[in-house]
């Protein structure tokens, strides 16, 4: 199998800067390290952005909270600041091409999937939430109050404050989007910190925001890398809450940053997710749909599809099937329009996929397809179908963020819904029958946050996403990925 549609090298081209956005400023200059943006399909580095310094993080949490202070954004009409997202959802509609551009040359997508579907879900995430700012509603009650008279309340929704969105590298402009336009519509001003590994978009969608019309001071973008920028802002005293998408483990370096002024936390972390095929699942259906769920961005989903548990009667066909897709899989450079899976983000991201696989070899699973490194220059991983897998691997308990699935054969659904959920995640899981009453029950069963019945579902704006247990805290998307952004308040009026 070889690597399709590679460009010729780059080397020697000039790397653009890409400046910090902070209040109505470009912020980076000759004083600022620069952090190299690499072209993950070719290893060439291609742009670069400022290492902010703690200085930069200060002047945009004090650019957000004067903006929230002042009110310039959440004191503006619901209907006014519906518009002026509805304009962002435009211009992202305006440039879908040139973002769909920079975020397939710095993140290794296929071009064809970031015009398809990566940039037109920001654009809708963006059009979803300013349909919502309208719909932001308290509630009046009566209440009893001494003295035989009564109190009237009600309820207000107000915007949390300064939020710090903090965002990973594997869908980035998407879930940049997935935090701040949520973060708008509630009348929060925010500090954005995209992943070092794929900041261009983050920065890009700032611009827009602006040109938008969005108050100078409520949407920041600084970059640099998480141990210095990311955890600055997760412990900034002017911070009042942070969203995080992200690995379990920084999430937890975030809670723990987060305790000086008991900011608010959302996080979206990692997740091992299970495809239980049962013994009358159509198979036309399932190893099409089971490939997808696992091979969708090279694995580099957070609710990626990454052990198949297969009922014994089907395992053969199933591993054969899979294997099958995996073998003849278009693996490339981005812009070859029939590239069907791009690179891994980077050569250290690739050792430690390609580590998990070799553990498991060691510990006696069996590679059906794949396993290894391919192509030169890119950090390209081959499509890996891994069978013999047993519970106690650590390539079958632990994230793999790769095109990386194993497959364990169960002999009943007890036990299927035993080993589904015998891990510490609980982001996603997928049911494949035709029996409609085990879907349902095998369902309501699993401890994740998305089943999908016959299908390994995408996350889809209009419907929560988030995760069980060590998967998260909170939600992000539909009317649930506002919440975090809101406090509640009763006002109590003595009649
Ligand atoms: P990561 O945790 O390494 O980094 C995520 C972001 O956090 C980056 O912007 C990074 O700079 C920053 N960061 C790193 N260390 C930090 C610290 N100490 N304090 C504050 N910020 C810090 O994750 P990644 O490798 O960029 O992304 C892959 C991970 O994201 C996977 O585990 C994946 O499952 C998860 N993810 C989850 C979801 C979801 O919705 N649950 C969606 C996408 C990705």
């Amino acid at each position: 199998m070889n690597v399709t549609g590679a460009p010729p090298p780059r080397a020697g081209e000039a790397r653009e800067r890409h400046p910090m956005i902070v209040g109505e400023d470009r912020v980076g200059g000759p004083a600022h390290a620069w952090l190299q943006v690499t072209d993950p399909g070719t290893g060439v580095v291609f742009a670069e952005v400022p290492q902010a310094t703690s200085a930069d993080v200060d002047r945009a949490v004090e650019a957000a909270r004067e903006s929230f202070a002042d009110g310039r954004w959440r004191r503006q009409t619901p209907d006014a600041r519906a518009q002026v997202l509805w304009r962002v959802a435009e211009l992202i509609d305006r440039h879908a091409g040139e973002l769909a551009e920079l975020e397939s040359r710095n993140q290794g997508m296929p071009l064809s999937q970031a015009r398809s579907v990566f940039v037109p879900s920001a654009a809708r995430t963006f059009r979803y939430y300013a349909g919502a700012v309208e719909r932001l509603e308290g509630r009046a009650r009566e209440v009893a109050a001494p003295g035989g008279r009564s109190f009237h309340a009600y309820t207000r929704r107000e915007p949390i404050g300064v939020a710090a969105l903090i965002v990973p590298w594997n869908a980035p402009l998407a879930i940049a989007c997935w935090k701040l336009a949520p973060a708008l519509a509630a009348g929060c001003s925010a500090v954005v910190k995209p992943s070092e590994e794929t900041p261009l978009t983050a920065l890009r969608l700032g611009e827009l925001c602006l040109e938008a019309g969005v108050p100078p001071g409520v949407v920041n973008v600084l970059t640099g890398t998480g141990i210095e920028t990311g955890a600055a802002l997760a412990e900034h005293p002017e911070v009042d809450k942070v969203s995080f998408t992200g690995s379990t483990a920084v999430g937890r370096a975030i809670v723990n940053a987060a305790t000086g002024n008991l900011k608010k936390v959302t996080l979206e972390l990692g997740g091992k997710s299970p495809a239980l095929v049962f013994d009358d699942a159509d198979p036309d259906q399932v190893i099409p749909g089971i490939a997808a769920g696992i091979f969708s961005n090279a694995g580099q989903v957070c609710t990626a599809g990454s052990r198949f548990l297969v009922h014994r009667s089907m395992h053969d066909r199933v591993v054969e099937g899979v294997a099958a897709i995996a073998g003849k899989m278009r693996v490339g450079y981005c812009t070859d329009p029939d590239v069907q899976m791009g690179p891994l983000i980077s050569d250290r991201h690739r050792r430690r996929v390609d580590g998990f696989v070799q553990g498991g070899l060691a510990a006696g699973a069996d590679i059906v397809t794949g396993g290894g490194p391919m192509g030169d220059g890119g950090f390209f991983y081959r499509p890996t179908v891994v069978a013999n897998a047993r519970a106690d691997m650590e390539m079958v308990r632990e994230e793999i963020f790769g095109p990386v699935a194993t497959v364990m054969p169960f002999s009943d659904e007890r036990e299927a819904i035993e080993w589904a959920n015998d891990s510490s995640y609980g982001l996603a899981a997928s049911v494949w029958s035709r029996d409609i009453g085990r879907a349902h029950r095998v369902a309501a069963e699993l401890r994740a946050g998305r089943v999908g019945v016959n299908v390994h579902a995408p996350p889809e704006i209009t419907l929560p996403t988030g995760g069980y247990k060590q998967s998260g805290w909170g939600r992000e998307l539909g009317p649930e990925g506002l919440e975090p952004y809101l406090e509640t308040k009763a006002v109590v009026a003595l009649l």
